[in-house]
């Protein structure tokens, strides 16, 4: 494909590639800020690497990426020298950061940018079974992941010492019996920091103490090698280049100083907080700010803490939203007491910093991982029909002026596909076709199973012209992938339009009306609804 550019073309690839580059480099440094302690030099080599992008994509008219860069420096610039951000220019910070990552992996320069990019680091696959070792390789690389086969224990150490890889799987088993978990042990003990490594095993169910020996040779999971689609999206999670959207705490608490006391703290491991010093204007402040965890105080005027976890807890919407006590109340029974309205732990004033972080932070990351689980189909790891409609809706609120489009889709004459191949290839396929669709759009185009064979997608900033093209490109890029070893081929209609003010059912009607015209031309297409036409000026009024 990059040969058959022209050298003008090829030019502004390599260009391109310069800005992304940039771009995870600030990325990057972003990260590591808060284990720094946003330390002077460390901020003043970040904002140096923002100004480098800056520079970088003013001269290769990377406009988007031109404009993150300076709201960026213009929020770093109100920072005093040696300070830490407060938790408004975290907040800012932040979310450019997240603009900044999605637009690395824009639909449009994705491809021949990442293309470019030199070398991600390879992931070592080392199975006994070489031709399911194929097979998972062959599944990775639809995830835009490096796999390289290592075929017997000489091969992995070799490479090992070459390079090291982003992360390995490792057959329990490779190269004998129990042996798998010799080479992970003597591959950590070299190392700082131990390398991610996922065990796999043959229809086994993994006992706890091999889980045990498993985790104290760096093992972050335990496969069954015939599960590779969890295996895959555990690798997804562990080498993704989106930073997880930082933790929005809330802190109630009648007194200011305790709550900027506690804001600070969360403040420097790089969480975003904001205090309510009024208890009654807590529901207000939870439905702006939507935090992922709420620090109670126990006594304040107007209303106590138990009384309000529990107010919270009766809304639907916050039943798994998790609550901690934070209060000078020492009677361990009134603690008790407290911990059975609603609340999760208790932590005592005046309570040591490490522990109020680290007991955030678990209760967080447990509550995110819940909600994964809540949010996504079984089979497929995609959102389910209802948080996919709630992504739409969020997607249209959010719009401000740019373009949103929705886009389902169906599997062609997938009945007999079951009744040919059976339910368990239908299944694959079904799950091929997820894969394929994540991989194709950005991590952040909301992807959803709508129904049995029907995926649905919301594309913010693509117009419905936009989306056909994108979909063109999946929907003959997926006609081509064979399925169930080599004879089964399978094809899909597309329906796509695009939101101009109506409401999100109505799109999705006029989306779904676009499917089954595409479905009746004879399948195997993309149909873009109608778009009214401009408000044009009454003629017909006398
Ligand atoms: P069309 O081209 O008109 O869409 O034909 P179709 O056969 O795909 O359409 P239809 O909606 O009649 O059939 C869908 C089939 O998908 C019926 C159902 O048994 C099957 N199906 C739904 N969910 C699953 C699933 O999770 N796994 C498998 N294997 N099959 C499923
Ligand atoms: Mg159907
Ligand atoms: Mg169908």
């Amino acid at each position: 494909m990059t040969d058959s550019l022209t050298p003008a073309a090829r030019l502004k690839q390599h260009f391109s590639y310069r800005v992304i580059n940039q771009v995870r480099q600030v990325i990057d440094l972003w990260r590591h800020l808060p284990a720094q302690n946003w330390a002077a030099n460390a901020m003043a080599d970040f904002t140096l690497t923002v100004e480098k992008l800056v520079r970088f994509a003013q001269r290769f008219e990377a406009a988007q990426h031109e404009k993150l860069g300076r709201q960026l420096l213009s929020v770093l610039a109100t920072i005093p020298a040696g300070h830490i951000p407060d938790s408004t220019q975290l907040a800012g910070l932040n979310q450019i950061i997240i603009n900044l990552s999605k637009t690395a992996l824009r639909h449009t320069d994705s491809k021949p940018a990442e293309a470019l990019i030199p070398e991600k680091k390879p992931v070592y696959i080392a199975l006994s079974d070489t031709d399911h070792a194929l097979v998972m390789a062959e599944q990775m690389q639809y995830f835009g992941l490096r796999p390289e086969l290592q075929r017997t224990a000489e091969d992995f150490t070799q490479a090992l010492s070459r390079r090291h890889p982003a992360a390995v799987v490792l057959d329990h088993d490779f190269s004998g019996p129990g042996q798998g978990m010799e080479l992970a042990r003597q591959l950590q003990q070299s190392r700082e920091t131990p390398l991610p490594v996922l065990f796999t095993c043959r229809h086994c169910t993994p006992t706890l103490e091999q889980r045990l020996q498993a985790l104290r040779t760096g093992g972050q999971g335990f496969y069954d090698e015939s599960d590779v689609h969890s295996l895959i999206s555990h690798l997804e999670r562990l080498l993704d280049p989106i930073p997880a959207t930082a933790f929005k705490i809330l802190i109630v608490d009648d007194s200011r100083a305790q709550a900027t006391h506690a804001a600070g703290i969360l403040n420097k491991a790089g969480m975003i907080t904001q205090a309510a010093n009024d208890p009654l204007q807590v529901m207000d402040v939870l439905a702006g700010f939507t935090p992922d965890l709420i620090l109670m105080d126990m006594y304040m005027p107007g209303c106590n803490g138990m009384e309000l976890a529990k107010v919270i807890r009766q809304q639907r919407q916050y039943i798994n939203l998790p609550i901690i006590y934070l209060s000078g109340e020492e009677d361990r029974q009134r603690q008790l007491a407290a911990m059975a309205e609603g609340g999760d732990d208790f932590l005592t004033k005046p309570v040591d910093p490490g522990h109020l972080l680290a007991t955030v932070k678990n209760r967080v990351l447990r509550a995110r991982q819940l909600q994964n689980l809540i949010a996504c189909d079984s089979l497929t790891g995609l959102l389910n029909h209802t948080h996919l409609l709630g992504a739409l809706q969020d997607a249209v609120r959010h719009a401000d002026g740019a373009p949103v489009s929705f886009v389902m889709i169906d599997i062609d004459h997938f009945k007999q596909v079951n009744d040919v191949y059976g339910h368990p290839v239908g299944d694959a396929v079904i799950r091929n076709l997820s894969l394929f669709l994540r991989q194709s759009l950005r991590k952040s185009d909301p992807i959803g199973r709508y129904g049995g064979e029907e995926f649905a997608i919301v594309l913010p900033d693509a117009t419905a012209a936009q989306a056909a093209q994108i979909l063109e490109d999946i929907r003959v890029n997926f006609a081509r992938l064979i399925h169930d070893g080599a004879d089964l081929r399978v094809t899909f209609s597309c329906g796509i339009a695009e939101w101009h003010g109506q409401s999100v059912s109505e799109l999705v009607t006029e989306t779904d009306q676009a499917l089954y015209i595409a479905k009746r031309s004879g399948r195997n297409q993309i149909c873009t609804a109608d778009q009214p036409e401009m408000a044009a000026e009454p003629t017909d009024l006398p």
